[in-house]
């Protein structure tokens, strides 16, 4: 789960490090009327990606009329390919110098790694790429956490402004506390700035959380982003199903991931396209059929429906029966198309006998016949 730069920005606060004064708007007016109680601010474009500032996303603003201008060009309109519907409005920062500072997990050595450069405010990418020297890194052991001296010795690496190492030091050991607390797979901070007169600042924040952690993570499930843009994928995670948009026209439902990856892959090999598909997970009674099919059907690019499911622990006749089950209530006007494989599947394709379900031996053939019928 991403969280916008200025939800990281709270968490950042919360965990005691320096962020600028601002609030988050979703109208110009209140652009105004924030840039009226802060004087000099900057207007920022909220979407899930970086690069902002080279986008248009990040405007300096003078004057409240500027601010209202500013978030009036950005609301509602496109940045990077998403739609914006919230601005932060922040007072103005007096940039001496802008650092790096990043945390994420390691996988190679299973340990967190803290990045931290001097050149900061920039693609850190290109920075990893044409100078890689210029990023100091620590590896921090999670059973240990963090030593004191090891955050001195890696801002001294760094080769940042001395005067403010300490103070650096503690932003991130902060940084660190919040990255471990939140359960973080990312916690950035690019820039982190010092001000003209040496206080050290979060000039922008990206925080992503692991999603299985958020069990554990109540308070910031308010951050979930229900996608507005569709309201299929809305739905489909008030209802906890693993429901993905694409943009062909054939619906897919498998059981497991895997399997519903390798039907993408054997669909598009056979020059047909998935609209969506949904991943039934480990049962298949009827409800959870008629659920899925029916947030698939609600595309209306779908022209066919393909399921694809595997017995293994559930039966396919199980699964046979609660497809019957849930398409006899459904008014259902496109071709379904149903490979069945693995426990009980020969049983499974006798009860679609009697039913306009079309059944299938194999996935190959599956994925020709629906999109042959799709057309
Ligand atoms: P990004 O481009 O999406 O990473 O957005 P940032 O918040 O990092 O902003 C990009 C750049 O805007 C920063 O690196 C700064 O150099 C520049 N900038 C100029 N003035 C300000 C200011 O007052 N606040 C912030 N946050 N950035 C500023
Ligand atoms: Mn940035």
């Amino acid at each position: 789960m991403k969280l916008y730069e200025f939800q990281a920005k709270t968490v950042f606060a919360q965990g005691g490090i320096p962020v600028p004064r601002g609030e988050v708007v979703q109208n110009p007016e209140d652009a105004a009327r924030v840039a009226e109680q802060l004087g000099r601010v900057v207007v920022k474009a909220q979407v899930h990606v970086g690069g902002r500032g080279k986008a248009g996303g990040i405007k300096l603003a003078n004057t409240p009329a500027e601010a209202r201008a500013y978030a009036e060009g950005m609301l509602g309109k496109p940045l990077k390919g998403f739609t914006v519907s919230y601005a932060l409005v922040e007072e103005a920062l007096d940039i001496a110098a802008e650092y790096y500072l990043g945390i994420t997990v390691d996988r190679n050595s299973e340990k967190v790694i803290v990045m931290l450069s001097s050149m900061g405010g920039v693609d850190i990418e290109e920075v990893a790429a044409s100078t890689p020297e210029k990023i100091a890194r620590l590896h921090v052991d999670p059973a240990w956490g963090v030593w004191d001296y090891q955050l001195l010795d890696l801002v001294d690496r760094a080769e940042l402004d001395k005067r403010v190492a300490r103070d650096i030091a503690g932003v991130i050991r902060k940084l660190h506390n919040v990255f471990v607390s939140c359960d973080a797979s990312l916690a950035e901070i690019n820039p982190l700035v010092v001000t003209g007169d040496g206080k050290v600042v979060a000039a922008d924040g990206k925080f992503d959380v692991d999603d299985n952690a958020l069990f554990r993570q109540k308070e910031l499930l308010k951050y979930r982003e229900v996608s507005e843009a569709d309201p299929i994928e809305a739905e489909a995670a008030r209802l906890g199903v693993a429901y993905v948009r694409l943009d062909g026209d054939i619906g897919v439902i498998g059981n497991g991931a895997g399997l519903v990856m390798t039907t993408l892959d054997i669909l598009s090999r056979n020059g047909g396209k998935a609209a969506n598909f949904c991943d039934l997970g480990g049962g298949a009674r009827a409800e959870t059929v008629r659920q899925d099919l029916e947030l698939v059907l609600k595309n209306p690019n779908v022209r066919g429906v393909l399921f694809n499911i595997f017995g293994g622990i559930v039966r396919c006749d199980e699964v046979a029966r609660g497809i019957i089950e849930a398409t006899r209530t459904m008014d259902i006007k496109v071709p379904i198309v149903i490979r069945l494989s693995g426990t009980r599947a020969a049983e499974g394709r006798e009860l679609l006998k009697d039913t306009n379900l079309i059944p299938a031996d194999t996935a190959q053939e599956a994925a020709r016949r629906i999109i042959e019928l799709a057309r």
